[in-house]
């Protein structure tokens, strides 16, 4: 089954660490954990081959 929703998962995604306000670019199908670039806060997760993404998403970019 589809997820529409989660479409964005497959683009470019802009994204504000909640702790810092640190705004950073990653990929929205990160395979790999996405730590803040500032204070090193756990931002995604890869959760079967998509990434779970804890931060603020600010922006879809394509
Ligand atoms: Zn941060």
């Amino acid at each position: 089954m589809r997820n529409r929703s989660q479409e964005t998962e497959t683009k470019f995604i802009k994204i504000q660490c909640p702790k810092c306000k640190n705004e950073q670019i990653m990929f929205g199908k990160a395979s790999s954990k996405v730590a803040c670039l500032i204070c090193n806060k756990d931002l995604a997760d890869p959760v079967g081959g998509k990434a779970r993404v804890k931060a603020r998403v600010l922006e879809v970019l394509d």
